[in-house]
């Protein structure tokens, strides 16, 4: 499999250095050439393998041109998707995929575990004897998974940038009480400029002089290429009758997990719609609406990880898999908000009526879908964190007290250790160099 720029298709790359550069020239996100296609019969048998063998067997298929042999995807795979995926019904037509069990509580562990396997994997032979930094710029969620995916990995710097007040303390904890090679730094500013950051120093010749850097943002293919298998994997808990005919709700911020389902429907898997949830960061649906891209200032909700207005996966969505024909992607993909309000509406609901807690980007997504469905459509919701990441939100709102699950519970009382930084480059640039 070739992987291309976006930004220049004939530049073009192989799975190994995809891994490693993360990013094109001219900060170009990079995207397969040719998506393997699965047959209705090839799907329907992958449909009945368990979760590692059959991701294994996705992957393997996306990767087989780089990677020789089955077992080295396999052996990712098992090391990676450590934790169940289960598809919980809600109701008469609802189902939500619970993709909350692994170690940081938030879907961002399938991609950052399977990466990390492949950026081992792809710098085996790097014999410059540099170290390896991942500057990753998190929304959340993400720098708990990435931190948590490398932590203690010898050669390996990770350097976490988090918007300051746009992050919950539980999650900070999860990325900031870790040492050794784990360095954490508050930006005073929000998601989109903390990217951006992250985005220009791959640009910078001093720094690709002196380090290797990369980036375990959804901005690396390869965690994308990891999320396609949970959207299989909740078609095969499905019964028979129903595995054609249902709509996906994926709560989006930098749509990432939207463009994984995607790819996992161009290769094959019958799904009949996609939903994009959004909060009131909402560039996507007014651009659905109106055809104008139109970025607002960034706002501060409760689905805080969704809390960005210059969605980075939007690219790969529309000229990746579209061919920027915006009309074909409206078949396949329409796309709402939801208000702070509506959210805490929806948690209340569910709560009462299902006995059910959700955490707050869930919510989002079930918000969202009382607007774009009629109440005879069957859908699959994607669950994006387990409720007692947000506990305090969570807690108040249903006004109940939810325990902590062991991951978030032995984080126990290590202190926070972190930096704090405005927005500036240089700034930015120097600690990386002194690393
Ligand atoms: C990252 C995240 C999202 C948004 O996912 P994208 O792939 O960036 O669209 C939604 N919910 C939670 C809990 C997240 O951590």
């Amino acid at each position: 499999m070739t992987f291309y720029n976006l930004k220049n298709t004939s530049e073009q790359y192989s799975f190994k250095d995809a891994v490693k550069i993360a990013i094109g020239s001219n900060q170009g996100l990079l995207f397969p050439k040719n998506l393997p296609k699965f047959s209705p019969v090839e799907i329907d048998e992958l449909l009945e393998l368990d979760f590692v063998e059959r991701s294994s067997k996705i992957l393997y298929e996306i990767l087989k041109d780089d990677v020789s042999h089955m077992d080295t995807v396999k052996n990712w795979v098992t090391k990676a998707f450590t934790f169940p995926v289960p598809l919980t019904k809600l109701g008469e037509n609802g189902h939500v995929l619970e993709l909350f069990s692994g170690p940081t509580l938030a879907f961002k562990d399938f991609g950052a575990r399977f990466m990390a396997q492949a950026l081992l994997w792809a710098s085996q032979e790097e014999k410059s004897g540099k170290d390896i930094t991942i500057l990753t710029a998190t929304s959340g969620d993400t720098g708990g998974a990435v931190a948590n995916a490398f932590y203690g990995i010898e050669n390996i710097k990770v350097v976490i940038l988090y918007p300051k007040d746009m992050v919950t303390p539980l999650q900070q904890r999860v990325f900031t009480t870790l040492d050794k090679n784990i360095h954490s730094i508050e930006i005073a500013g929000n998601f989109d400029d903390s990217q951006s950051l992250v985005k220009d120093m791959f640009l910078d010749e001093d720094i690709n002089k002196n380090i290797i850097l990369n980036s375990a943002n959804s901005i690396n293919i390869a965690r994308l290429l990891a999320q396609t298998c949970y959207y299989f994997e909740a078609i095969s808990q499905l019964p028979q009758d129903e595995r054609k005919n249902m709509t996906f709700c994926v709560p989006s911020g930098n749509f990432g997990n939207l463009c994984a389902g995607l790819i996992a429907k161009n290769m094959g898997l019958p799904i009949k719609k996609f939903i994009a949830g959004t909060n009131i960061n909402d560039t996507i649906p007014r651009y659905l609406n109106d055809n104008i891209w139109q970025p607002k200032k960034t706002q501060a909700t409760l689905s805080n990880a969704m809390d960005i207005s210059l969605p980075s996966n939007w690219v790969r969505i529309e000229q990746g898999l579209y061919d920027n024909d915006l009309s074909k992607l409206k078949q396949d993909v329409s796309s709402n908000f939801a208000t702070d309000q509506e959210i805490k509406d929806k948690m209340l609901e569910i709560y009462k009526n299902h006995n059910y807690i959700i955490d707050p980007h869930t919510a989002n997504g079930l918000a969202v879908i009382g607007k774009e469905l009629t109440a005879n459509d069957k859908y699959v919701v994607l669950s994006t964190a387990h409720p007692a990441k947000f506990q305090e939100k969570v807690e108040s709102i249903l006004n109940i007290s939810i325990p902590l699950p062991p991951q978030l519970a032995n984080l126990g009382t290590s202190e926070p250790q972190k930096h704090k930084m405005p927005c500036n480059f240089t700034q930015l640039k120097q600690f990386l160099l002194e690393l």
